[in-house]
């Protein structure tokens, strides 16, 4: 079967049209990020409104590069949850009406079950499986035990990673460097690391160290590299644009911390996971995806935690992790082939911005 994916939760417009054995016959991507960066983070009107513009278009260019009419595609699946509302609604609405048109079964998504699953379109990755999604609204670390079944084992307490990494990249000022004014506050924290000489002179405590759950906690090492960041602009009487002479250490330093964090509850799930035999020891697993996925550095740490603990690591391709109509109509496959959330009559219910992934079990984790 063949089909079409819409993705509109945040700020990116992403479609595909995708077969049963995960190739991608074709897709397209209106991406808002160089726009949000100008203007310091998401405005929900102006992607609104970017989504309105674009979503015709993205649909079409997905079935030309698909060299397929709508009527090849078998079913299109959307994604209704977690997100902007008004995001959501452009994609959701726009689904409905192909559907209603063309008489095509609509499949609903869930923005982060999606992120997760698509690694398997891509590697050998059986259910169950731990997978830990880091992303600019999101961070979770979860159990995947079929395609709609997820137990959630831990989420951040406060700030997503992404989140964190582009607003520091931003204090930073980093963007006034060209070769960073295009690109996210995340991917430009990684290249400024890579130019660090010396970032031993700046030490960040790990977060929730003596706490045995799963969760996350980014505000204090946000909290703190701005503070390092004000006492040497402060030292160094840096003003306006200018940025401070040791920012590329700094970045390396709060670089490192965010994903010893990130290891380090991760070796916890997987520890877990081990008491509690959540895994099969011949399978153990762990994907790695969302947008902060991308960085090398932290994928990296986790791949070095799960390779002490016998796992592998896997994660989908850096366009793939970030947000995209790829990852969408893949879960739609997924669902036709299990036959859930096949909706044919049209009376799908309204999105809902606020979808928390799997049971909520993060009490039962120690
Ligand atoms: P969510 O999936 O939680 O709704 P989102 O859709 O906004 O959030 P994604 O598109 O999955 O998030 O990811 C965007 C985030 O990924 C941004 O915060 C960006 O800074 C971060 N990011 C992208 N590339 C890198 C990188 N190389 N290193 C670190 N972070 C990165
Ligand atoms: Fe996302």
């Amino acid at each position: 079967s063949v089909v079409l994916g819409i993705e509109t939760s945040c700020d990116d417009t992403g479609c595909a049209v995708v077969d049963s054995t995960g190739s991608i016959l074709g897709e397209s991507l209106y991406s808002q990020t160089a726009l949000h960066i100008r203007y310091g983070g998401v405005n929900p009107v102006f992607a609104h409104e970017l989504h309105r513009n674009n979503i015709e278009s993205a649909v079409s260019d997905a079935l030309r590069n698909a060299g397929k009419n709508i009527k090849d595609i078998d079913a299109i699946a959307v994604t209704t949850r977690p997100g902007l509302l008004l995001s959501l609604q452009v994609g959701a609405k726009y689904a409905r009406y192909l559907c209603r048109i063309h008489n095509k079964p609509m499949i609903p998504i869930h923005h982060m079950e999606a992120h997760a699953l698509v690694a398997r379109m891509y590697h050998k990755v059986q259910f169950p499986f731990l997978v830990l999604l880091i992303s600019g609204g999101h961070c979770l670390l979860a159990l995947v035990k079929d395609v709609d079944n997820f137990e959630l084992l831990g989420k951040s307490i406060d700030n997503a990673p992404g989140e964190v990494l582009d607003k520091v990249a931003r204090r930073m000022k980093l963007r006034n460097k060209p070769e960073y004014s295009k690109i996210s506050g995340g991917q430009a924290i990684e290249l400024a690391a890579q130019r660090s000489t010396n970032l031993s002179q700046f030490e960040f405590p790990l977060p929730l160290a003596k706490y045995r759950d799963c969760n996350f906690s980014f505000s204090g090492l946000k909290d703190s590299t701005i503070r390092k960041l004000e006492e040497r602009e402060m030292e160094h009487n840096v003003m306006g644009d200018e940025l401070i002479p040791e920012v590329y250490d700094l970045c390396a330093a709060f670089q490192l911390a965010v994903a010893e964090h990130i290891a380090h509850r991760t070796h916890r799930a997987m520890l877990y996971c081990e008491k509690y035999k959540l895994i099969d020891p011949k399978n153990r697993v762990v994907v790695v995806s969302g947008g902060v996925a991308c960085n090398n550095f932290i994928f990296k740490s986790i791949e070095h935690v799960g390779s002490e603990m016998g796992y592998k690591t896997y994660r989908p391709p850096h366009n793939v992790c970030t947000d995209n109509g790829v990852m969408i109509a893949w879960n739609g496959i997924e669902k036709l082939r299990k036959q859930i959330d096949i909706r044919t009559d049209f009376s799908l219910k309204e999105v809902e911005p606020e979808a928390p992934l799997g049971k909520d079990s993060i009490n039962k984790v120690e």
